[in-house]
């Protein structure tokens, strides 16, 4: 269960690859020193044979594990017949993929992609046209209203509409047809709303942010208001959703159904790209040939893997995980919570957001220091430690991990 080793400096193996890496690759990211070699389950082992308890889980991409045998097993088999065809022909198990993720949605028609901007891209595409042709927004006037201090990706498009200078400084002009009003504020959301406005596009919880849960009442308050008005409600559960908050969907945590879900990440069951816009088909059905599209979209290969994914969620077995084990890692956080190590904790069922006392240092310090007892974690904002394990971990695995964060806040 500990790391084979806890050695605190990096080994020289470590420190030329990260080199090179620098030296290589252009520097969009600050990861931590650790170059990871292997992984299973919740563990990664990095070149050295150190083992580490992964606790981001790539940002929910890898909700169901490192190498999670069934997907492997769903992969490989697909990997011996037709990997990619475009979608210039059919396959044989794109009818399937379609069909069982609208179900599973609950809705229509589903849109595939790869990445999870892309299927933002497309949310806000498809919104777009569905206001001109369908609620009949005058040409060039479609408003989509967004909420500050988003994360929906990397694109022109999408950073046209984040709050955060850092993603958006240096890379205008600006995609225009946004408005941004504060998170978990109806009213403001209210006020921005007109008669041009065709969505409203909104994380249901907030994970780059922070883990940011909003009031509670927020999103039913969201889904009255664009019922009433003739709005699309967007949800971008690209990391909330597919069972990490302990349901599906986080929405489902107010008993809301959105118009349409934005989906990404553990789609692809951490093997490969996955992402889609599922919706209705008076939303989707908008869409002619030659409107919209991706090369690798919806290929066999990703079809075959989330239907894997897909077929795992519909036991409602990961749920049920991190719905008992949220109440564990929440119940666990509280505790330091009380003892004023921590400031504040935020989050849903196998997700948390805490905010560290700054004496101990920054919330990268603390991932640094975690990363030295065998624990790996990602911080956010200044002062934020991100908690997302695979929902597949073990409770006495996740309870040692709190117990490293525990030692390392306890002066
Ligand atoms: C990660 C993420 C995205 C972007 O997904 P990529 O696959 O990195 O493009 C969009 N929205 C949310 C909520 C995300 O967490």
């Amino acid at each position: 269960m500990s790391p084979l080793s806890s050695s605190g400096s990096p080994g020289s193996r470590t420190q030329e690859l990260i080199a090179a890496a620098e030296a290589h690759s252009a520097h969009t990211y600050h990861p931590l020193p650790v170059v990871v070699a292997d992984a299973d389950g919740a563990w990664m082992t990095d070149v050295e044979g150190r083992r580490y308890l992964d606790l981001l889980a790539g940002y929910s991409a890898l909700n169901f594990g490192h190498g999670n045998r069934r997907l492997i097993e769903a992969a490989k088999a697909q990997l011996g017949r037709v990997t990619l065809t475009s979608r210039a022909f059919y396959h044989d198990r794109f009818a399937a993929f379609c069909g069982e993720l609208a179900a599973l949605c609950g809705m229509e028609l589903v849109l595939p992609m790869n990445t999870g901007a892309e299927a933002v891209e497309t949310a806000v595409k498809t919104a777009r046209k569905w206001g001109y042709r369908v609620k009949g927004v005058p040409w060039e006037m479609a408003k989509i209203v967004v909420a500050a201090d988003n994360f929906h990706g990397r694109t022109t498009t999408v950073i046209s509409f984040s709050t955060d200078r850092a993603a958006r400084a240096d890379f205008g002009p600006y995609t225009p047809g946004f408005e941004i009003v504060p998170y978990g504020d109806l009213a403001a959301m209210r006020s921005a709303v007109t008669e041009n406005t065709v969505a409203v596009l909104l994380e249901p919880i907030q994970g780059e942010a922070g883990v940011v849960v909003p009031p509670q009442g927020y999103l039913a308050g969201v889904r009255e208001l664009t019922r009433e008005r003739e709005v699309l409600f967007v949800a971008d559960e690209i990391q909330s959703g597919l069972g990490r908050t302990g349901r599906t969907f986080a929405c489902e945590h107010e008993g809301v159904v959105p118009d349409m879900y934005v989906l990404g990440k553990a789609l692809g069951g951490g093997i490969v790209p996955v992402s889609a816009v599922v919706s209705s088909a008076e939303v989707l059905g908008v869409f002619r040939p030659g409107e919209h599209g991706s090369t690798f979209g919806g290929n066999p290969l990703a079809c075959a893997v989330a239907l894997e994914v897909i077929a795992m969620l519909r036991s409602g077995e990961f749920q049920e995980r991190a719905a008992g084990l949220g109440a564990f890692l929440h119940g666990e956080l509280a505790g330091l919570t009380a003892s004023g190590a921590i400031t504040a904790v935020r989050g849903r069922g196998l997700w948390a957001g805490l905010d560290i006392a700054p004496r101990h240092g920054t919330g990268r310090e603390v991932a640094e220091r975690l990363m030295e007892r065998g624990v790996l974690v990602k911080d956010t904002h200044g002062h934020t430690i991100r908690i997302a394990p695979p929902l597949v971990i073990s409770q006495d695995d996740l309870g040692w991990g709190l117990d490293q964060l525990r030692a390392e806040l306890t002066p």
